[in-house]
């Protein structure tokens, strides 16, 4: 059964939608802690895809060439971590461009793969999958098939298909529901700080019952705690990134002890 390994590669600030104009000033923590989840990966022989903004990579190039010497997958988070219902259709068409231009440059390998900030093609949004496939992307994991207060699409199937889009097909790969609150929480994230990590290994097993694959997301910020004066403009997303950030390890050995993960492939 296909177990999907993903990492949202991408900055606290960037997470916690601090202005651009302040980025230069803060204290970056990507690199450190991507290679705290390359290290676990590494001695549990997981692959992963590591959807990547292309402002992590023209900061640190070297660090997407060890993820994908590494023999990771590596595909576009966008550019500047702006939701996708936020910009225009020109506008969201640059930041997958360049992405994926910086992407390729920087690992040497083509980047076809793509997941929205915040998960947000949703029902206003779906434009952006035309964008995509007209852009060369032919893989897409945007859609949370689950409708909370931020994003998601209520209905969506939640298992692998395809889309067909102004400019052609497009595989969609959700994120998995969350087993017990199937609607409105998911496999990975803050989901996966605040509910034991049996609630996590229960969701896999339910799903290879229904011979229906399994997709886990992370972040590095959710790695070790932020730095110390990390200001998070909004308090409810402040009390949301900082929840448990100390078990995050922890659970991840606890599920990649039990269950073997790679990267996302396409049957
Ligand atoms: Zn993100």
């Amino acid at each position: 059964m296909q177990r999907f390994m993903t990492v949202d590669c991408e900055e606290w600030f960037h997470a916690a939608n601090v202005d651009c104009a302040a980025w230069d000033g803060l204290q970056q923590t990507v690199h450190e802690n991507t290679m705290r989840l390359l290290e676990l990966f590494a001695r549990y022989g997981t692959t992963a895809t590591f959807f990547t903004l292309g402002d992590v990579a023209l900061k640190h190039p070297q660090l997407i060439e060890t993820i994908a010497n590494a023999g990771h997958g590596i595909a576009s988070h966008g550019f500047g971590h702006k939701s996708v219902f936020t910009l225009t259709q020109e506008e969201f068409k640059q930041t997958v461009v360049n992405s994926k231009q910086i992407l390729e440059q920087t690992s040497g390998k083509k980047v076809t793969g793509y997941r929205a900030p915040n998960f947000s093609i949703t029902a206003q949004s779906l434009w952006a999958l035309d964008i995509l496939t007209g852009c060369g992307y032919t893989m897409d994991s945007s859609i949370a098939p689950i409708a909370n207060y931020r994003y998601g699409i209520s209905g969506s199937p939640v298992e692998i298909h395809t889309r067909r889009t102004s400019a052609g097909m497009l595989h969609e790969v959700p994120v998995s529901p969350l087993a017990p609150l199937r609607n409105i929480a998911m496999l990975g994230g803050f989901y996966f700080r605040v509910f034991p990590v049996a609630t996590a290994l229960r969701t896999i097993e339910a799903n290879e019952r229904d011979s229906r694959h399994s997709c886990f997301y992370i972040h590095p910020w959710e790695v070790a705690t932020l730095p110390h004066d990390a200001r998070i403009p909004s308090r409810f997303q402040s009390v949301r990134m900082r929840h448990n950030l100390s078990a995050t390890m922890q659970k991840m050995e606890a599920m990649l002890r039990e269950f073997r993960f790679t990267a996302i492939s396409i049957p």
